[in-house]
């Protein structure tokens, strides 16, 4: 297996983040509930893009490329932070979002504004028109230039999050149960093929906080990231486990993530947003009250971040 020194990685944030005991969570649930703060990895507002954008950044840059282009909903945490990191290597960010949700400038939208970034509105719903428009805009500029997919979701992405379980694993706690949000699945991706090779025993759950087909996504892109490491590993249904937390649909809040933010909230100090962690962490509570976790298990969730939506006015 290749080395992940061996990928180009420009340094974006401050690792290794935090794990820490979530006390009185924890009681409250009657199992040992951990949380690895992703969501402070010190670019922007932090969150999980952060890792992921340390590699694709560094393609970006070792490609030449001058503009930077991503996409996403309205409120993309990742397409913002994406052009706070572009703005930071000196690359100018050119964000061709979906018209979809809250385009009025709050939450991401006010920190685009702060940094002048420039954002494009598409009136569709298939990805595919954006990818083609970033082609026609690019060869228009002239100038080298570099596309990210949504939510910094491919192979190279991902192994932001093999390198995050290989991260869990130095820090000394041993995991039965790892806990995310999969929205675009790179996260969930990388963390299941790392929690395989690095994690051994533990059970990785991605909270589906959208509608697309996870169960292909998820192994497709852990092949691909898996041949990218040149790891020899076989990946299986098995080793992760999906759950559908979406509930009226994607950005859309649900009661069961809003009881989630306000127990967090409450209980801990800690803020989850709407759209990702909220309803990610609700998936974890309904577990453990459904008894799905022995008394003795300890849980990691993942906080990814997801602050800037905290503002949009959900
Ligand atoms: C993007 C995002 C996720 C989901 O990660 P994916 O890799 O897209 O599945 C989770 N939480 C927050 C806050 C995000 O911005």
């Amino acid at each position: 297996m290749r080395s992940f020194d061996s990928f180009p990685r420009v340094s974006l944030g401050v690792f290794p983040t935090p794990i820490q005991k979530l006390k009185n969570i924890s009681e409250a649930l009657g199992i040992n509930v951990y949380v690895k703060r992703d969501d402070l990895t010190g670019l922007g507002l932090g969150g999980n893009k952060v890792r992921k954008l340390e590699y694709l950044l560094a393609d970006a840059a070792r490609q030449g490329a001058r503009v930077v282009f991503t996409t996403g909903g309205a409120q993309s945490n990742h397409a913002m932070l994406t052009a706070a990191a572009a703005g930071k290597m000196g690359m100018k960010p050119i964000l061709i979002l979906k018209k979809r949700g809250v385009t009025e400038l709050l939450g991401n939208r006010l920190l685009e504004s702060l940094m002048g970034t420039e954002v494009v509105f598409m009136d569709t719903d298939d990805y595919a028109d954006i990818y083609a428009e970033m082609d026609r805009v690019g060869r228009k500029l002239g100038v080298p230039y570099y596309k990210i997919p949504c939510g910094g979701s491919n192979a190279l992405g991902s192994l932001g999050y093999v390198s995050c379980a290989a991260e869990i694993r130095e820090q000394g706690i041993r995991f039965d149960h790892l806990v995310c949000a999969e929205g675009s699945g790179g996260t969930m991706a990388g963390l299941a093929l790392g929690a395989k090779l690095f994690l051994p025993g533990a059970r990785v759950h991605g909270m589906m906080v959208d509608t697309d087909p996870f169960d292909k996504i998820t192994p497709a892109l852990m092949r691909e990231a898996a041949a990218l490491l040149e790891a020899d590993v076989a990946v299986n249904p098995d080793d992760f486990i999906l759950h559908d937390m979406c509930g009226p649909g994607y950005a859309r809040p649900s009661a069961e993530g809003n009881e989630a933010i306000s127990m967090m909230a409450s209980l801990e100090g800690l803020f989850l947003d709407p759209v990702y962690t909220g309803k990610a962490f609700a998936g974890l509570v309904r577990l453990a009250r459904e008894g799905q976790f022995r008394k003795t298990d300890n849980v990691l969730f993942l906080h990814s971040g997801g602050a800037g939506g905290l503002f949009a006015g959900l």
